[in-house]
């Protein structure tokens, strides 16, 4: 598959409660909800934004995942 975020070549892994695990060389390891996914249809994410975002879920938690859902999601 490619990232959702910067559109290079990553692994995905299925995830329990309808989200998906993103394993991109580029923007590290995300946790993205089906609702956002859904969503990713009609609409596109603020990817520098999102990005940065990410990085501060991993900052203020090292080790939990970082995660795209409804509250977490920046779009452009
Ligand atoms: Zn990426």
């Amino acid at each position: 598959m490619n990232c959702y975020l910067c559109g290079l070549q990553a692994k995905q892994s299925e995830e329990d409660q309808g989200s998906e695990l993103v394993d991109c060389s580029d923007c590290g390891t995300y946790k993205i909800s089906s609702i956002v996914l859904r969503e990713l249809g009609s609409k596109t994410f603020n990817y520098p934004k999102m990005r940065d975002d990410l990085h501060r879920q991993r900052q203020f938690n090292a080790t939990a995942v970082a995660e795209i859902n409804t509250q977490t999601a920046i779009w452009a």
